[in-house]
Formats: C-alpha cells, sequence, structure tokens
C-alpha cells in the first residue's frame, strides 16, 4: 500500500484565515480517505482553540511553532488579528513574517525526520509568501491558498504592486493597471493603509514583500468558484501569472458550533438562543448585521445604524462589539447605543444584541434571514451566497470594497450603503436600503440571482459523477503536485 503523503497547511494569524484554511484541511481528510497526512500549522494559543473544536476522527493533525506575543511588542495571549486593536494590526503582520526560523524548523527537522522524507506539498497564506524560499531549499511543492475572491485579490494585488495612490484625489475615479480601461475605483475604495502607502512604510514593506514572493510559488488554490467569478478568475490569472485552481467554497458546510469552527474564544450567544429567536419570525424577514472578526464601525455610525434598524421596523440580528477606536476587548457599553435600544427593540422581539461573536453559518442558514448587512468579507459573502441571501454591503478593509463592487455590478446580489469608519451615515439611508433590499421588486430581483448563485455554488462543490468545477479543481491540483513528487511515489495517484 502507498505511504500517505504529507500536506501541511499554514494560515495567517486571523479568524478569517484559519477557519477556511481548517475547513480545507478537513475537506482533503474527507475527500481522500487514507491518502494524505493533513497538517495544520499555527501559533500555539491559535492550536490550543483549534484542538477543542475539532472532533477526535478529523483526521486532521495540528502542530504548534513558538511565538511569544510580548517579543513583537503585542499584548499578552495576543495571536491572532481579532483581538488586536487596528492601530497594532500591523504587528501581527510584521510578527508573522519573523516565524521563518520556526516553521522551517518544523518542516525540516521534525516533520521530515519522523516521515523519512520532506512533505509533499505546503499550501500557506499569501501573506506568508516567505515560505517559498524554504519550499525551494527543501524540494517541495508551494501553493498559495488564498482566502479571498478572485476579484478582490486581482485588483489588491495590483493596487499594492502599483504604488503610490497618494496622487488620486477625492473627485477622481481611477484605473486599475492590469484591468479593462472601464473599470474604475474611487478613492473611497481604498483602505487607509494602500491610500497612504508610499512604497516605504510599514505596510508596504510587508504586504508587497510577500505578494512577490508568492509570485514565484507554483500554484494558487482561490477559495471561490470559477462560475460565480469568471471575469476575476480571468483577471487573477493575468496578474499573478500563475496556475490558478479555484476549489471553493471552502468552508464548514455543515452547521456546527461556529464557536468551535476555528480558533475562537467565548461565543458571544448560545447557538440555540438565536435558532429559537429566529423561528420565531416569518421566512425571509431578519436581516442579520455582522462586521466580520476583526472590524467595527465608528461611534457616530452605530448610533445611526441603530436607529436607522429601529426605523425600519423590521427584525434584525446584529452582532455588536465597541466602535472602532476603542479597546476591542472591552465590555460593549449602553451609550454606544440609542438610549433605551436594546430594551425596546429586544422586548418587541424585534432585535436580538449578540454580544462580539455570533454563530454565524448558523444564523444565515436559517430560513428567517433574508438580508445580511456586511463588511463584505470574502468568508461572509461565500457562507450568504451559498445559502442565497443578498447582501447590503458596508466594506470595511482590505479587499472588501472590490467584493462589494463585484457583487454589486457583477453579480446584482448586494447594495452598498456605506464605506468604512469615515463616511457621515444618516439613518434615513439605512432604513432605505434596508427596506429596497429586505422588500420590493430590487429586494425579490437580488434574491432571485442569490438563489441562482447558491446554485451555481452547490453545482460546482459536487462531489458524484458529474464533478462539479471545485470539485474537479482540487483532484486537478493535487494530481498535478503528485506528478511532482520524487520517482518513489509515482505509484500515488490519487
Ligand atoms: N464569524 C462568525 N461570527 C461572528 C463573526 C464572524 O462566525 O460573529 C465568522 C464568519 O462566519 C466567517 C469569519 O468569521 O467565517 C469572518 O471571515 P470574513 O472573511 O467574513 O471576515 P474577516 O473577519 O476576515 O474580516
Amino acid at each position: 500500500m502507498a505511504r500517505r503523503q504529507h500536506i501541511v497547511l499554514f494560515p495567517f494569524l486571523a479568524q478569517g484565515h484559519i477557519i477556511p484554511f481548517l475547513a480545507l484541511a478537513k475537506l482533503i481528510t474527507r475527500r481522500y480517505p487514507g491518502r494524505f497526512t493533513v497538517t495544520l500549522v499555527s501559533t500555539p494559543l491559535n492550536v490550543r482553540s483549534l484542538r477543542q473544536s475539532l472532533p477526535p476522527d478529523s483526521g486532521v493533525l495540528l502542530r504548534e511553532i513558538p511565538f511569544r506575543s510580548a517579543d513583537h511588542g503585542l499584548p499578552p495571549d495576543t495571536e491572532n488579528t481579532d483581538s488586536v486593536p487596528f492601530q497594532d494590526l500591523i504587528r501581527i503582520f510584521q510578527a508573522s513574517t519573523t516565524l521563518q526560523p520556526q516553521f522551517e524548523r518544523l518542516i525540516a527537522e521534525e516533520i521530515t525526520k519522523e516521515d523519512g522524507r520532506p512533505p509533499l506539498c505546503i499550501i500557506v497564506d499569501f501573506f506568508l509568501g516567505w515560505t517559498v524560499q524554504i519550499a525551494e531549499k527543501l524540494g517541495v511543492f508551494h501553493a498559495i491558498f488564498n482566502t479571498c475572491g478572485a476579484f478582490g485579490t486581482a485588483v489588491y494585488f495590483s493596487m499594492w504592486m502599483n504604488l503610490p495612490h497618494s496622487h488620486t484625489t477625492s473627485e477622481d475615479d481611477f484605473w486599475v493597471p492590469g484591468f479593462p480601461e472601464s473599470f474604475r475605483l474611487h478613492l473611497s475604495q481604498l483602505s487607509p493603509t494602500l491610500r497612504y502607502a508610499d512604497g516605504a512604510d510599514p505596510w508596504s514593506s510587508v504586504i508587497r514583500q510577500q505578494i512577490a514572493l508568492c509570485l514565484s510559488s507554483k500554484a494558487i488554490l482561490c477559495n471561490t468558484v470559477e462560475g460565480l467569478e469568471p471575469m476575476g478568475m480571468a483577471l487573477l490569472r493575468k496578474i499573478a501569472g500563475l496556475c490558478v485552481w479555484s476549489i471553493g467554497p471552502v468552508h464548514p458546510l455543515e452547521t456546527t458550533n461556529s464557536a468551535g469552527r476555528g480558533a475562537r474564544r467565548v461565543p458571544g450567544v448560545d447557538p440555540e438562543t438565536c435558532l429559537r429567536w429566529l423561528d420565531a419570525h416569518p421566512p425571509r424577514s431578519v436581516l442579520y448585521v455582522s462586521f466580520g472578526s476583526q472590524n467595527s464601525i465608528s461611534a457616530a455610525q452605530m448610533m445611526a445604524l441603530a436607529a436607522g434598524l429601529e426605523a425600519t421596523r423590521r427584525p434584525f440580528i446584529w452582532v455588536i462589539r465597541p466602535p472602532f477606536g476603542f479597546d476591542v476587548k472591552a465590555e460593549f457599553k449602553d451609550e454606544w447605543l440609542p438610549k433605551g435600544f436594546e430594551d425596546r427593540t429586544g422586548k418587541s422581539g424585534r432585535g436580538l444584541l449578540v454580544r462580539n461573536w455570533s454563530p454565524q453559518l448558523e444564523i444565515l442558514s436559517h430560513p428567517s434571514v433574508g438580508g445580511f448587512l456586511s463588511h463584505c468579507g470574502w468568508n461572509s459573502v461565500l457562507e450568504s451566497l451559498s445559502r442565497g441571501v443578498p447582501l447590503i454591503g458596508w466594506p470595511m478593509a482590505a479587499e472588501q470594497f472590490y467584493n462589494s463592487k463585484m457583487m454589486e455590478e457583477e453579480l446584482g446580489v448586494c447594495v452598498e450603503l456605506a464605506r468604512g469608519v469615515e463616511q457621515r451615515v444618516s439613518s434615513v439611508e439605512v432604513e432605505r436600503v434596508v427596506g429596497l433590499v429586505m422588500d420590493g421588486e430590487k429586494g425579490e430581483n437580488m434574491r432571485r440571482k442569490a438563489a441562482s448563485t447558491a446554485q451555481t455554488i452547490r453545482t460546482a462543490i459536487e462531489e458524484e459523477d458529474d464533478k462539479g468545477t471545485s470539485a474537479a479543481a482540487l483532484d486537478d491540483f493535487l494530481a498535478t503536485v503528485l506528478k511532482t513528487a520524487p520517482p518513489a511515489n509515482e505509484a500515488d495517484d490519487l
């Protein structure tokens, strides 16, 4: 019998990255039983939480590499972007580029010694481009697993590789190098880090270097669906100049306790409470509001959003955390919401405020949910669209602006309400956009398109006879990797 080949997965230190990497690890072990040993690598605290959440029979192995947050000027026990304030985020990125000796030791000494040969392949996040050099040194196949969409990543790469953007003024819209001339962006669609980047600042140093290194990887696996983003896939292939396989959506499709799906803290609410609350509402009536694992809107925006939600008189679940600029780990204060808001909306059964963290996948899977006001992080996008739920976009950072644009202009499943933390948002506008998406002809149309998108996604992951594009792409990628393995392993076909 052929010996199992070893695949090592290494996500960036952020919840939105660890969750899909864990899902990919589970997908490979489930789809190819007994064929591969799959190891997920992270820092000790992330591994500890992952260990609590992984069922003993998952087949996924966990390995930790040493990390001391104090060595990087980070608060104690900080190994994940979701527990650091925005101004310290850069430290997580910088710290992640210093893990080279630890990672190399794990691969070259520990795993290679235990297995008697180097791993078949290492699959890493694109913020960890430095791993390319280790893979080259050890003769191991290197691939990127891009946890973002193809279109968003193509714009993001182009924007970072063509600095500066400081010449762009607020009146202009501008062209993105590598894109068709008709494709325009506006200054407000650049995250602050990108807007002020000049190539020499700390963000530019980390991100440009990692992207450049990634471009000498062997392949990109993209957490998307070919039929969902045909233009995005074509642009990403052109801009990256690499083989790109779309294998998504890679997310836990089975509804599990979200608090246990990744390296995650205590849940803000018991999933059962949310689901019971949703049971009491008519189909497609509830708006779910969340800004992902690391973003918050400003205090003024929070007031306006609350007032707008109350004015719609529609049911909502809102994941609340301290506004932008406040300690992310602090208790949520009543003064951040209009006086009596939680009492009024809670007592009338119209609003459920969830502190900190919700069971998002369970919520989006419930038939009572009719819309998602989201920061358009790619996992949230996939989770919403795979359940046919249209979105209201409020992108906050990174490629979220381009995800929102693509969903509104290409797919017709999103209406953008606001951008970032600086925009003045009125409660009247909140009320108008929520009404537009939850009711009326436009909302109905969006729902139809979202349902057809959900079908495209379901078809792509079909694993039986008539294999979907994503299932076939993962087979094809692994077959390609196996062809590169040393001669002794040539019999190891999929
Ligand atoms: N998530 C969740 N509950 C929350 C917030 C986030 O389960 O209260 C999960 C969500 O389902 C998704 C991930 O965290 O899988 C967030 O990833 P995304 O790419 O949407 O945004 P990011 O947090 O990376 O900005």
